[in-house]
């Protein structure tokens, strides 16, 4: 699908969707990636006669696109303030109730709308304030990172622990190409990563469904296919890192946040991998360890989970004994995530990381989140089943 199309594309297909369930509408009324981006944004802001905007951005993103994109605006007549986000003791921006915080109270009620400037971290904060303050909120994504700028969740750490708030879409996507072609490698890598997370997503979400009755909807499964084989076609193109590459990894990465978007949760897009990522992220809070990024930590989680998986599946004990007679169409599921080998060679390719030890996650950690990390979502993931079944 093509960036410009896709909102009408994607309506159209939801009125024939055979799942049932109510389609979100997509509230986004206009998403673009180009080389004029900011002042596309800046005319958008005028149609919607906004007069005051708050820019939401951390030191590096304001430095690599917010100055920039307010100097656009101002020089329209619009007036713009900026909320720099601080980073917490250890240096990290973190989407919690500190910044949060922060945020709400350098907005006010002549507030127009929030422009969030930066990678999924900033997108959370902002998405929150939105949703709580009623303002509409833009995104301009600074890195091709994360599949989040387009969806509703907002996964945020509330007193130490990771929780996925339901809020607002943004009201338009506007993405400055060489921001974006400029953003740091392991960036790029770590969009890759999420995205190449959805061969266990999709496999989990599938599973559920079988097994659990989870809500499943095969317009939001489809758009979240398209989207991963178009990346992984074009993985070549991805890790060149051009222009080019970089517009192919964030058109997927929208893609895959509208499909969350129209499903209204993010079960295309979230499974047992990113529970394994979420724990990891709350340990590194607790030990007050410098944070990963995102897609690393989910590019490394989706492999262990697909060489769990096949390692279950041809053991033969894929299932607790009342679910026997599906064993069949689970091997089917597991047998459509590439293997090890595969996801590696994949996320190697882009320049990721692909194993644990990479990211200085121990095994001890990697043994403990295996068995722990599924009970942070009632999600009925392969995990999940895997952990029931140890339990017997
Ligand atoms: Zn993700």
């Amino acid at each position: 699908m093509k960036l410009e199309e896709m909102i009408g594309e994607i309506e159209a297909l939801s009125t024939t969707c055979s799942c049932g369930h109510d389609h979100h509408h997509i509230p986004i009324e206009k998403m673009v990636i180009s080389s004029d981006a900011f002042s596309t944004c800046t005319s958008f802001l005028l149609k919607k006669s906004f007069k005051r905007v708050l820019l939401v951005a951390d030191h590096n993103t304001f430095e690599a696109a917010g100055e920039k994109l307010e100097e656009t605006i101002r020089n329209a007549n619009i007036e713009c303030s900026v909320c720099l986000i601080e980073p917490n003791k250890i240096g990290d921006v973190v989407a919690d109730e500190v910044s949060i915080v922060q945020a709400l109270l350098e907005m006010d009620e002549h507030t127009d709308a929030l422009l969030a400037v930066g990678s999924g971290t900033l997108h959370d904060i902002t998405r929150f304030c939105s949703a709580k303050s009623g303002k509409p909120f833009i995104s301009i994504p600074t890195a091709a990172s994360v599949d989040g700028f387009t969806s509703i969740g907002a996964p945020l750490i509330i007193r130490g622990v990771k929780k996925t708030f339901q809020t607002v879409s943004p009201i338009a996507l506007f993405g400055d190409i060489d921001v974006l072609v400029n953003a740091p490698k392991e960036m790029t890598a770590a969009g890759f990563g999420d995205m190449l997370a959805k061969y266990t997503s999709l496999a989990d979400w599938n599973f559920g469904r079988f097994i659990a009755d989870e809500p499943y909807c095969p317009l939001a499964a489809s758009i979240t296919k398209e989207a991963l084989e178009n990346c992984v076609d074009k993985a070549d193109k991805i890790a060149a890192g051009d222009e080019e590459g970089i517009r192919i990894l964030l058109t997927s990465l929208i893609q895959s946040g509208l499909a969350m978007l129209v499903f209204g949760q993010s079960h295309p897009a979230s499974g047992g991998e990113h529970h394994l990522s979420h724990y990891w992220e709350m340990e590194f809070l607790q030990k007050n360890r410098r944070q990963v990024l995102h897609g690393a930590k989910v590019g490394v989680s989706s492999v262990l989970l697909a060489t769990l998986y096949h390692k279950w599946c041809e053991s033969g004990e894929l299932l607790p004994k009342a679910l026997n007679d599906r064993s069949d169409k689970i091997a089917e599921i597991v047998e459509r995530i590439p293997n090890e080998e595969k996801l590696t060679a994949l996320l190697k390719q882009v320049g990721g990381p692909t194993t644990p030890e990479e990211l200085n996650i121990s095994g001890q950690l990697v043994e403990r989140s295996l068995k722990e990390a599924h009970l942070l979502r009632d999600r009925f993931t392969m995990l999940k089943c895997y952990n029931i079944k140890l339990s017997q």
